[in-house]
């Protein structure tokens, strides 16, 4: 290719980065600035750039515009400041971007296929300019992170999720394909918004989009092979347990919201036992909403105490939900108890409101993750308190806006003995001379772990231990320091390292238990992983020149 192809490739361009002597050999004299500087300095100039911008958004729009001109700088600039921009390129900025896509967008990125398109799915996925995708990130937009339907709109979170792929856990971004599905959108002002970039017309449902769905994962195992990796993102609840159930014995598929949520939860409730000195099974859990979330923690925390021994439905019976109705029991009146909730409706009496669920119960941990700000009321708070010596209290609800309760409220009311994590960020709280650093319960200190051993051992399809093994991983690298200043996780600017754990721990993991389908397997997991990891060091365009001996031409 020519030399001004590789400038305007943002995959190849280095930018100011590239040496007189390859713009001179490529014949791009000239067409940058005269001054040559590093990938450092370039780094700095990013920075600087970056807090200087006004808004979240506006940080937002100019590390996307990077992204699209300089793909090695957009993921050293992220890789250092993971704390600073994930935040942006990921939630919660990144779901203020999807509410405006249409109008702050410029080029588009990732795959768009529409119900229109059924029964040519698989010829636009080989429109994908890329051979070898080793992950897929889909959505069909219905139930963007807490923001409900965003149609189209919604393929910041594929595109956000999988610069986390790589940033986080090393996978390469040409081996990686956001994609949204396009069935419509039930969001009227989307319909009337005459820069909705989606199909203008209500959510298709039933047997069409069924078979929509199943032609979609048909057509990428087509293309790109068994094992390519299907992680389903922000589909609504309904259609996404189903999905998981259908999926995920014949391909290498996840759900995030509902796995990811519960292994990062989980991950936290291991960590907390260290502090109140209990087992798994010790513990009494309410959950206050039963959605993907909260059902996937549960039957991951249940799978983690039959782990240890106790029968499944003893361990079901130490786990009590709430939902919109009140705590899920036996025989409701009405409706009766659906689905996944079926198996943790307790025999009991039917009870309205939480404060009363949690002075009945007496849990050891408060699990929150219904959206429904100040759940978590001083009444809870301090019965908490009452009840245990160190209670557990997890407020998952995100964003921030949404939380069950803050992390000062919890410390106040339980006099700084409770241990405390969120779904959004919340400052550190100093309470009579202790500082506290609450917890971040982010997906993101599983999936990309989860994702990079999935990809580098082959592994086919992914059985709910793999969560457990990656909430056990996880928590053991939080340190007994991190536990005095109240952190159940390990701090956010150590994601990489917690990643690669993760993802060297599943490899001897998966090859134990036949799941991984790479051979021979490699001798030492972590330096095979390390072998595939993604550079963001500039490539060198200078060509190799070399003499022949003196001799040569006599
Ligand atoms: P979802 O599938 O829609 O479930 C919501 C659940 O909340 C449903 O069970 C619903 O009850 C229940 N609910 C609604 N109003 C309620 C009320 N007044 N009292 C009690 N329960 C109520 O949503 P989701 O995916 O589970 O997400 C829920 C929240 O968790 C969101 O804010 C999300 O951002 C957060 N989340 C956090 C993390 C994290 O921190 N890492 C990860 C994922 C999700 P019905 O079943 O009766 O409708
Ligand atoms: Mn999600």
């Amino acid at each position: 290719i020519r030399g001004i192809d590789i400038l305007r490739d943002p995959r190849l361009n280095k930018g100011q980065a590239f040496t007189l002597r390859e713009r001179q050999l490529m014949g791009i004299h000239g067409l940058l600035p005269p001054v040559v500087i590093d990938q450092e300095t370039q780094l700095k100039r990013v920075i600087d750039n970056f807090r200087k911008r006004p808004t979240d958004v506006d940080r937002y729009i100019y590390l996307m515009a990077l992204y699209d001109r300089n793909e090695r700088l957009f993921y050293r600039s992220l890789c250092e400041h993971v704390e600073e921009m994930m935040p942006i390129v990921y939630t919660p900025t990144v779901g203020q971007a999807c509410q405006q896509y249409g109008l702050l967008y410029r080029r588009p990125r990732g795959l768009f296929l529409s119900i229109n398109d059924k029964g040519h799915l698989y010829e636009m996925i080989c429109n994908w300019p890329e051979n070898n995708v080793e992950a897929v990130v889909v959505t069909d937009g219905e139930r963007i992170l807490g923001l409900g339907d965003l149609g189209v709109h919604g393929m910041g979170i594929p595109v956000g999720k999988l610069s986390l792929y790589t940033a986080l856990g090393g996978i390469p971004p040409s081996q990686t394909l956001p994609i949204i599905l396009d069935v419509g959108t039930n969001n009227k002002r989307l319909l009337e918004d005459p820069l909705y970039i989606g199909k203008r017309s209500p959510r298709v449902t039933g047997e069409l989009y069924d078979e929509f769905i199943d032609e979609f994962v048909e057509a990428i195992v087509k293309r790109y092979g068994q094992e390519t990796l299907i992680q389903f993102e922000d589909f609504g609840n309904h259609n996404a347990f189903r999905m998981l159930e259908k999926y995920r014995d014949k391909y290498c598929v996840f759900n995030d919201d509902i796995q990811g949520t519960a292994s990062v939860a989980a991950a936290g409730i291991f960590a907390s036992l260290r502090i109140t000195n209990k087992k798994l099974s010790e513990n009494v859990f309410v959950m206050q909403g039963a959605g993907e979330a909260n059902i996937g923690i549960a039957n991951l925390l249940a799978l983690a105490m039959e782990a240890e021994g106790t029968p499944i439905e003893e361990a079901r019976s130490k786990i009590w939900m709430v939902d919109s109705r009140g705590l899920i029991v036996n025989n409701r009146p009405k409706g009766g108890v659906s689905g996944h909730k079926q198996d943790f409706a307790k025999d009991f009496r039917p009870i309205d409101t939480l404060e009363e669920v949690v002075k009945e119960v007496k849990p050891t941990a408060l699990i929150g993750a219904a959206a429904v700000p100040g759940a978590f009321t001083e009444t809870i708070l301090r019965d908490m308190g009452k009840f245990n010596e160190r209670p557990i209290i997890f407020a998952l609800s995100n964003p921030t806006s949404m939380a069950e309760c803050t992390a000062e409220e919890a410390y106040k009311l339980t006099e700084g003995r409770c241990v405390f994590a969120s779904g959004s960020p919340f400052d550190a709280v100093t309470l009579n001379g202790q500082t506290f650093y609450p917890g971040q319960g982010n997906n993101a200190y599983i999936f990309p772990g989860v994702a990079l051993g999935v990809i580098a051992f082959q592994v086919r399809h992914i059985p709910e231990s793999i969560f457990l093994k990656a909430a056990q991983t996880c928590a053991s690298l939080v340190t007994d320091e991190h536990l005095a200043e109240g952190r159940v996780y390990p701090p956010l600017g150590q994601i990489q390292s917690v990643s690669l754990k993760i993802a060297t721990e599943l490899g001897e993991y998966v090859y134990e238990k036949g799941l991984a389908s790479l051979y021979p397997e490699p001798e030492n997991k972590e330096t095979h992983i390390w072998d595939q990891m993604y550079s963001t060091a500039y490539e060198c365009f200078e060509p190799e020149v070399w003499d022949w001996p003196e001799d040569a031409n006599q």
